[in-house]
């Protein structure tokens, strides 16, 4: 389908603030022809989305954004056109969203030390079966009156300095992309030059990456810094991968608005050439 191809949204299935239903309403109001449903650690949106763009002429690729450790970093890695009934997939997915809940909920025992907020009322704010992240607690210290939105929230009670902060349970990124590329899918690092903790990833675990079948990077990303993005482009044309762009839409609860980046239509044809787990939805 001509139109801006976006490969990179959250629904309520994981942090972001609509459901698939609506995020496909708000690709198709958004002028997109292809989005790509990419929930944390979640497949469970798939089947909403098609269903959603059914009639509307909008492509919807079916994804995940797997979260993977490295070392002391949390590194995301999209998938795409997996199968998502593959055993290990869904074991893996299982085991880190159970990771999560425990963490999440032991991130709020340490806040409800110092402030009036309960397991409960984030929960609420989460869907059942759905992958639980600190922006659900944020949701709640919001409802709270305690902090003004999802972003003071990470800066202040949710900051990995906090002291409330925890780690959750995830693979590799090695073992991720093997795990992504066992079930047919197509492998690309998510926003690699953030900001923060850690920079780019060296090379020489890209390498490595590539070498198991990472298949691109996410350059066009507005958490990724402009002397980042020069690197990860020379990493690219090195070792031959497809190149996205994306916006990492979450509804309301990020500034990040539909299409604000794009990928090229031959990157994503690479990639559907790529995947051989699950096809693309054309509504
Ligand atoms: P977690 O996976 O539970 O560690 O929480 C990280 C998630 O929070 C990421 O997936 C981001 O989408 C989201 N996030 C991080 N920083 C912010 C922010 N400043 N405002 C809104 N959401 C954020
Ligand atoms: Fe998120
Ligand atoms: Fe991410
Ligand atoms: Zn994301």
């Amino acid at each position: 389908m001509p139109g801006p191809i976006d490969l990179h949204t959250h629904s309520s299935v994981s942090d972001g603030t609509e459901t698939p239903t609506e995020l496909v309403k708000a690709a198709v109001a958004a002028g997109l022809g292809t989005v790509a449903i990419t929930d944390h650690d979640s497949t469970a949106g798939w089947q909403e989305a098609f269903a959603a763009a059914s009639g509307t002429g909008l492509t919807v690729i079916p994804g995940m954004e797997l979260s993977t450790n490295y070392g002391p970093a949390s590194v995301h890695m999209l998938a795409y056109l997996f199968d998502q009934a593959d055993a290990m997939i869904i074991a893996e997915t299982a085991r880190i969203r159970d990771g999560r809940m425990h963490r999440a909920e032991r991130i709020v025992e340490r806040i409800a030390v110092d402030y009036d907020i309960t397991w409960e009322e984030v929960l609420a704010q989460s869907v059942e079966g759905g992958t639980l992240g600190r922006p659900h607690i944020a949701d709640a210290l919001v409802a709270k009156g305690l902090v003004s939105d999802r972003s003071a929230a990470f800066e202040s009670i949710l900051h990995w300095r906090s002291g409330y902060y925890e780690k959750y349970y995830a693979p590799s990124p090695l073992d991720g992309v093997r795990m992504i590329v066992a079930a047919g899918g197509v492998p690309v690092l998510a926003h690699p030059a953030t900001q923060g903790r850690y920079r780019v990833i060296e090379e020489r675990a890209i390498a490595e990456l590539v070498a198991a079948g990472l298949f691109g990077l996410e350059i066009h990303h507005r958490d990724n810094t402009e002397d980042g993005k020069v690197r990860l482009y020379e990493l690219a044309a090195k070792y031959d991968l497809v190149v996205t762009g994306s916006s990492d839409y979450h509804g309301v609860g990020k500034h990040n608005r539909l299409a604000e980046n794009t990928t090229e239509p031959e990157a994503l044809a690479r990639i559907v050439a790529a995947g051989t787990g699950s096809a693309p939805y054309r509504g």
